[in-house]
């Protein structure tokens, strides 16, 4: 399966104009009729599939096709939660990104596996390995509102990483070649990361048999979000959460080297995890040259192995159009092959 210098992405890529309607990015309404939604929706994988093998990427998604909302697709397969009637919310600390959220209604439960037959969808339309990811257990506190249980932040973690756990389970011993859980959440609250973040990350990821991920970005390329990225000057969250990952059961980490001004050095921290490298900005339409992307990865290769390191989008290419998502693929594997050219 492994080249040098395998590429992949962080997860979601935008979905045609004739599934979901593309001025809401991050919960789009479905604009395919609803006897016809499951059929658009198997169209839209294939061509997420297809788009990502013809340029080359090596490791892929199913681009989230089927996942209207990227938390609330996971927890529409559950019990005791109400993706429905949602509330306004203040998330993700400083950046202080204003969502409308799940509430925690009743007890929460699992009675059946979630996103297996996407899964099993993808692998059946593919040759490729297929990565799949889920929300991780501190976002799905901060994504989430409890109305039930009245319990404190590192309790729900716990909760959530249970439901997670088997979930991943499942995916695992159904072929999946990664599980990645996302925490956008780690570099929003650093000092909750050490506290029980990774411990409640290391639950969801207990036993599963394939290989585990943990995406830390700095959130989506969104309007607000990339506001706050021009403005913030503090990047070393990084310095404090990858140390603590290196010595944690995760295998890979997937950071935010593009868009974000972080010290690409810190990456000597987690030399011996694999690193999937953010060279792709998801906040904008420009698409990069081959030749940025490869000097992307040049950078990282002074401190991460190139058998270590995964050329990967910063995060989720989903606020983007489906134009301007096919070339920064584009981008990301021919940047690849130039680094791959140049090893020895
Ligand atoms: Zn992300």
């Amino acid at each position: 399966m492994t080249r040098l210098l395998s590429t992949t992405i962080a997860g979601s890529l935008p979905k045609p104009s004739w599934l979901a309607d593309p001025a809401h990015q991050l919960a789009a309404p479905w604009v395919a009729p609803p006897e016809g939604l499951s059929e658009a929706i198997h169209d839209a994988v294939r061509l997420a599939l297809l788009d990502q093998e013809s340029v080359g990427i090596d490791i892929v998604t199913d681009g989230e096709q089927a996942r209207r909302h990227y938390i609330w697709a996971f927890l529409e397969g559950l019990t005791g939660i109400d993706t429905n009637t949602t509330t306004a919310k203040l998330t993700r600390g400083e950046r202080a990104t204003l969502q409308n959220v799940a509430r925690v209604v009743g007890d929460v439960a699992r009675p059946s596996a979630v996103m297996v037959e996407a899964l099993r969808f993808a692998q059946a339309h593919t040759r490729r390995p297929v990565k799949v990811a889920l929300p991780g257990p501190m976002t799905l506190v901060d994504s989430t509102v409890d109305e039930y249980y009245g319990a404190d932040p590192k309790t729900l973690a716990f909760r959530w990483a249970k439901l997670l756990n088997a979930e991943a389970r499942a995916l695992a011993d159904a072929g999946a070649s990664v599980i990645q859980f996302d925490e956008p959440c780690f570099t929003a609250f650093p000092d909750e990361v050490e506290v029980w973040g990774i411990e409640a990350l290391e639950a969801a990821a207990a036993g599963v048999s394939c290989k585990t991920a943990v995406h830390i970005c700095y959130s989506y390329g969104i309007p607000a979000v990339t506001e706050w990225k021009a403005r913030n000057t503090k990047w070393d969250q990084y310095t404090a959460i990858l140390p603590l990952l290196a010595k944690s059961s995760i295998q890979q980490v997937s950071v935010e080297c593009a868009a974000s001004r972080v010290d690409i050095s810190v990456l000597a921290h987690v030399r011996d995890m694999d690193v999937l490298l953010g060279v792709i900005d998801v906040g904008t339409e420009v698409v990069e040259t081959p030749e940025l992307v490869a000097a992307r990865i040049r950078a990282a290769l002074a401190y991460v192995s190139p058998e270590r390191l995964y050329p990967c989008t910063d995060c989720g290419l989903v606020p983007r159009s489906r134009a301007a998502a096919l070339g920064k693929l584009w981008a990301l594997a021919e940047g690849a092959a130039i680094a791959r050219r140049e090893l020895p």
